[in-house]
């Protein structure tokens, strides 16, 4: 019987998935989710820390290259990516990010050892990726690259939209809350900007007892409503569900024009997925028995 309970919640990032509805991409995106949740669940069943597990989650999100994230990630408009991460324990509060890197395969990896070999919170630029190289972690030249997002023109256009960013939140046996994003930012940024994916409390938030928290959208309105930690503040401070904080962000980012989704998981296992756009590529699975797969 099962005594604790335990759960994971990915995303692959929101945004107008409607215009792929008559591409197999949507198809193809949910096999690749399905199989990952199910993995992801059964390593969490097996005793895997939540940590480890929203950390497998990212880099496999990453390297699929079906996402904004890692390999699919689209150049800025100065034509290379800089792409941002982020990662959070909710039993230390212990977090690690960095933002602007364009060498480390697995900005997921460099925002842990961030968070596990130094003294600081955020790095960013070239001496984020000095630091993710000399620790040991693959890095790769602009030819590895494959914007997912070049076949459907978008990356064309400088409009700030979003469709991308990779997320996971998960709750172990032990009860510890994680939380990890990771993005490319929104398509065809202006080169040097960073949106809320590395900020923690934006973009990325966990605390044990609570909830954990990832977001994906245009990353200046959750900056501004600080839209993770707000999401579990609201749990912890006024007692809120996850289902009703985490809508009760997403309308106020809509009230300032912004759009995007978050996952959320809060300690006993109980999760959310709200978005306001036509789709958010998204999958979870607890341990009281709720799946979800879904993409519109
Ligand atoms: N939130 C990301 C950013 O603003 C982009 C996204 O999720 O699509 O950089």
């Amino acid at each position: 019987m099962q005594q604790f309970p335990f759960g994971v919640v990915i995303h692959g990032g929101a945004g107008d998935l409607a215009r792929y509805s008559t591409t197999n991409r949507l198809s193809e995106a949910e096999v690749f989710l399905s199989q990952l949740v199910d993995s992801l669940y059964t390593s969490l069943d097996q005793g895997a820390s939540a940590l480890d597990v929203v950390t497998q989650a990212a880099t496999a999100l990453e390297d699929s290259g079906l996402f904004h994230a890692g390999k699919g990630s689209s150049p800025t408009s100065a034509g290379y990516v800089e792409l941002d991460a982020s990662i959070m324990e909710g039993n230390t509060l212990r977090a690690g990010s960095v933002a602007a890197v364009r060498e480390v395969r697995n900005p997921i990896l460099a925002a842990r050892h961030v968070m596990e070999s130094t003294n600081h919170v955020l790095m960013v630029g070239a001496e984020a990726d000095a630091l993710a190289r000399n620790a040991g972690l693959e890095t790769v030249d602009t030819s590895w690259f494959s914007p997912c997002d070049v076949s459907a023109g978008a990356w064309q256009v400088p409009d700030n939209s979003s469709t991308g960013t990779v997320g996971a939140v998960a709750l172990d046996v032990k009860g510890n809350l994680c939380a990890a994003t990771s993005t490319g930012g929104t398509l065809y940024k202006r080169a040097g900007r960073v949106g809320d994916s590395p900020i923690i409390g934006a973009g990325t938030y966990a605390r044990n007892t609570v909830a954990a928290v990832s977001c994906t959208g245009v990353g200046e309105y959750f900056i501004r409503e600080s839209a993770a930690y707000q999401v579990c503040s609201r749990v912890q401070l006024l007692g809120e569900n996850i289902l009703a904080a985490s809508g009760y962000v997403m309308s106020q980012i809509d009230k300032l024009g912004g759009s995007g989704g978050m996952i959320a998981i809060d300690s006993r296992g109980a999760f959310a997925m709200p978005y306001s756009t036509t789709g958010m590529y998204r999958a979870a699975r607890n341990s009281v028995g709720n799946r979800i797969v879904a993409c519109l």
